[in-house]
């Protein structure tokens, strides 16, 4: 048993303005524990809270500042934990923080490099690799997804159901049994044999997330998000199984709503927006409060689904993320307040071991049926009745079956009843016997036969052996055709592909680099068609509603997405994509080349050898007397190329994991870019049915697609804290919403334009930059005109 506190880290998210400097500030006592103080500014400081303190000073395990990267992240925090779970225990950890600090970030990664993936796809990977190595056990890893939305359970990863809404998810329930063991029903597992299968069902349930959404849920901010590793591991032989399950959980935004006392002031008492935050709260008190009995994990379905992380059987690691700007100061002050509460909850972690219990079944059976049988012995229990018929049959059974079975080791299981073993020796006796006298006979008439037997003629001889000759060639002409059917195949993937297959079908095992080449491509095939097709069908099915569109619709879609900020980022990457396919396929080159190489040196190095040999024995000698100094010369030249070999070949792993991650960040992008244009042609949709006649509605088409965010209202509680991201995926080369507010003024713009009915035309005051903007406008309805009823 492990005991252990839960282990508590801040971040700093990087401030986008430099003259945040001076809030904060991060120290190290004498004994080396880091602390976080937070300055209050001066003007804060009056009517924050009433005690009037202008700073706070709160410690934690380590404090990372802004400047570090996701891979220190995982390093320090991720991978202690990950170790943990691979040696059995449960393992959690969870970030917490308001909306925008950087939880996402942290625990899934940034949506556009692939140096900012996150926690989880690190540690997919870092599990993964280590199971490859440990061949001493067998594991079983599996996937779960789970986001919890206003008290709701949602399985993320339900491959059956097409979510379009958060509600068309299969719902998630918790069942307890009589052990008060929590047990979720309708959350879907999903096996993972690879780091690549694991990566699929996160991006799976991301996209999931994403197309569930809407701006009234407002799940990415409001939800929490379970990502769960379940592995189970088990000696060969052993009927022990291991379980360990390592929850990466990306929680609800922590913003607060302060609540205002008479006059105005503020008072120091804050209620969490969200809930089930209040209920997590609670729990954290109960716990870290002494000698406390009842816990309150049951008021909320995530208490109860993480109740073993807190204060349970598990090793729990919680990140505090904070944005420390000034507006964000008292959020930030809650947040290190809570995890400075989490600090106390001291976790007791045991190895989860259970007994297979198939195995166990057959175990007793096998030890009542001995202890009955020694019994019977000790006891001189007597049988006089003569075996009945049925018995005989069972005996006869089994002694068939316990010739027929090829285990070694295998027994004849009778039990103590001397009727039953002399009934089996004179069994056996008389099978042998009867076996000794058929062989006999059927030697003998196979002499017989053959001696019988006229010789084959020689033109029946000829004819079979023209036929075989013709099998064998046509066989060949078969084989030739297949290769070059598979060649084209290949070729035109290669085309439309963009090289993805080419660099794959290029690898085999690093152990086993001069290894026959068929079977290790082959297999290498198996698994790529599987992912491949596994994604492609994602890909598919959300954006399954771009194939039925009309040919107008797709090239407004078309506009729709040059305009796009996300645009660029997809740009961005398919540029690095087609880079990293470039190194790719020359590394994939070169492999082969290495390939050959050390062939063509093994078969020197086997040819040298035989000569020398062969002269040994012309001279008569056991041994040559030097050694070989050219056989030397290829061995170490071997030895380079295989070197070179296995770190070209780990580059090459490296670099599809990459593609793999790129290819994933861009489909999610496409299906978010998708969802955006579908929203926002609806939209359009219904503007032209409300004002036809269609031409003249044209004018009343939003000039640029709206984010889902703009589109509704947003809560007056979570404005000034969770706008950080408003206006992010506006489109870039749209002069007019850039960072700018949308409910500005409106105008009549043109004598030529009706008056805009909700005003998404903001304006600068500029008369130069309005006139542009109006010019802008006009041509952009005019495409839109064009394309749209084409
Ligand atoms: P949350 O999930 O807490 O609401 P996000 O993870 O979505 O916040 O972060 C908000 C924005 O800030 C995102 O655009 C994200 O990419 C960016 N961000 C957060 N943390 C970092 C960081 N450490 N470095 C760079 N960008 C970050
Ligand atoms: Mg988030």
């Amino acid at each position: 048993m492990v005991k252990q506190t839960i282990q508590i880290f801040a971040r700093v998210k990087p401030t986008a303005r430099k003259q945040q400097q001076g809030i904060y500030s991060i120290d190290e006592d004498e004994k080396l524990i880091p602390s976080l103080e937070i300055i209050l500014p001066r003007d804060l400081a009056d009517g924050f809270v009433n005690n009037k303190r202008e700073s706070y000073k709160f410690k934690f395990q380590r404090i990372f500042d802004q400047d570090a990267n996701q891979e220190t992240i995982f390093e320090n925090i991720a991978k202690p934990v990950a170790e943990s779970v691979l040696a059995g225990y449960n393992g959690t950890i969870f970030a917490y923080g308001q909306t925008g600090s950087g939880k996402t970030f942290t625990i899934t990664g940034g949506a556009e490099r692939y140096s900012d993936r996150g926690i989880i796809p690190r540690t997919l990977s870092y599990i993964f690799e280590q199971l490859q190595k440990d061949t001493s056990k067998i594991y079983t890893t599996h996937i779960s997804y789970l986001e919890i939305y206003n008290e709701c359970g949602y399985d993320l990863l339900d491959p059956r159901h097409e979510a379009s809404s958060l509600e068309d998810l299969p719902k998630v329930t918790i069942l307890e049994d009589p052990d008060q063991n929590i047990h979720l029903k309708n959350l879907s597992l999903h096996q993972a044999t690879t780091e690549e299968e694991a990566l699929n069902l996160l991006f799976l349930g991301d996209t999931n997330r994403m197309i569930a959404e809407t701006p009234m849920n407002q799940a990415s901010t409001r939800s929490h998000c379970i990502f769960t590793i379940h592995l189970s591991s088990k000696e060969p032989g052993s009927a022990t199984v291991r379980h360990a399950k390592l929850h990466l959980v990306d929680l609800a935004g922590s913003e607060r709503v302060a609540k205002t006392g008479v006059g105005g002031q503020l008072l120091t008492e804050a209620k969490y927006i969200n809930l089930s935050l209040h209920y997590l709260e609670q729990v954290i008190i109960a716990l870290s409060e002494k000698h406390r009995s009842h816990i309150p994990y049951r008021n909320s379905m995530m208490t109860s689904v993480l109740r073993d992380s807190l204060g349970g059987n598990c090793m729990t690691t919680m990140i505090a993320t904070l944005s420390l700007e000034k507006r964000n100061i008292d959020e930030s002050i809650s947040t290190c307040r809570f995890a400075q509460r989490v600090a106390l909850i001291k976790n007791e972690a045991v190895l989860n071991e259970e007994i297979d219990p198939r195995l166990m079944i057959i175990r007793l059976q096998k030890e009542i049926q001995e202890l009955k049988d020694e019994l019977a012995i000790v006891t001189g229990e007597q049988r006089p009745e003569a075996l009945t018929e049925a018995e005989l049959l069972q005996l006869e059974k089994l002694i068939t079956s316990f010739l027929e079975d090829q285990d070694p080791e295998s027994r004849l299981e009778v039990g103590a009843d001397m009727r039953k073993i002399h009934h089996c020796f004179h069994h056996l006796k008389k099978l042998l016997n009867d076996k000794k006298t058929q062989g006999k006979s059927t030697v003998s008439s196979e002499i017989k036969d053959q001696d019988g037997q006229e010789p084959l003629k020689e033109e029946e001889y000829k004819k079979l052996r023209d036929i075989l000759q013709q099998r064998d060639n046509e066989i060949n002409i078969l084989v030739n055709m297949l290769k070059k059917e598979k060649k084209k195949a290949q070729d035109a993937l290669h085309l439309s592909s963009v090289d993805r297959n080419e660099f794959r079908h290029s690898q085999s095992s690093p152990g086993n680099p001069e290894g026959p080449r068929t079977s290790s491509s082959a297999s290498t095939q198996v698994q790529d068609a599987s992912t491949f097709g596994y994604r492609s069908t994602l890909l598919q099915r959300k954006t399954g509603m771009r194939e039925e569109m009309s040919l107008g619709r797709q090239e407004a879609f078309e506009i729709f997405k040059r305009d796009h900020a996300d645009s660029v980022t997809i740009a961005d990457n398919k540029q690095i994509l087609k880079q990293r396919f470039s190194e790719a396929k020359a590394l994939g080159e070169n492999i082969n080349e290495a390939r050959s190489k050390i062939g063509r040196l093994k078969e020197e190095i086997t040819q040298r050898h035989l000569q020398q040999v062969a002269l040994g024995i012309s001279e008569n000698m056991a041994e040559p007397l030097v050694p070989d100094l050219l056989e030397e010369k290829l061995r170490s030249q071997l030895e380079e190329e295989k070197r070179r070999y296995k770190t070209m070949f780990i580059r090459l792993k490296a670099l599809k994991v990459e593609i793999e991650h790129l290819q994933l960040l861009m489909d999610k992008a496409k299906v978010k870019l998708q969802k955006e244009f579908e929203a926002w042609w609806a939209e359009e949709a219904t503007n032209l049915q409300v004002n036809s006649p269609a031409v003249k509605s044209l004018s009343h088409m939003k000039p640029f697609p709206q984010t889902p965010g703009s589109q509704h209202q947003r809560s007056p509680l979570l404005s000034n804290k969770s706008d950080m991201n408003a206006g992010k995926i506006l489109p870039s080369s749209c002069p007019i919403l850039h960072s700018q507010e949308q409910n500005r003024t409106s105008a009549s713009l043109d004598d030529s334009l009706p008056a805009r009915p909700t005003s998404s035309i903001p304006l600068t005051g500029d008369s130069q930059t309005d006139s542009d903007i109006l010019a802008f406008i006009k041509a952009r309805q005019s495409i839109l005109q064009k394309k749209c009823f084409q």
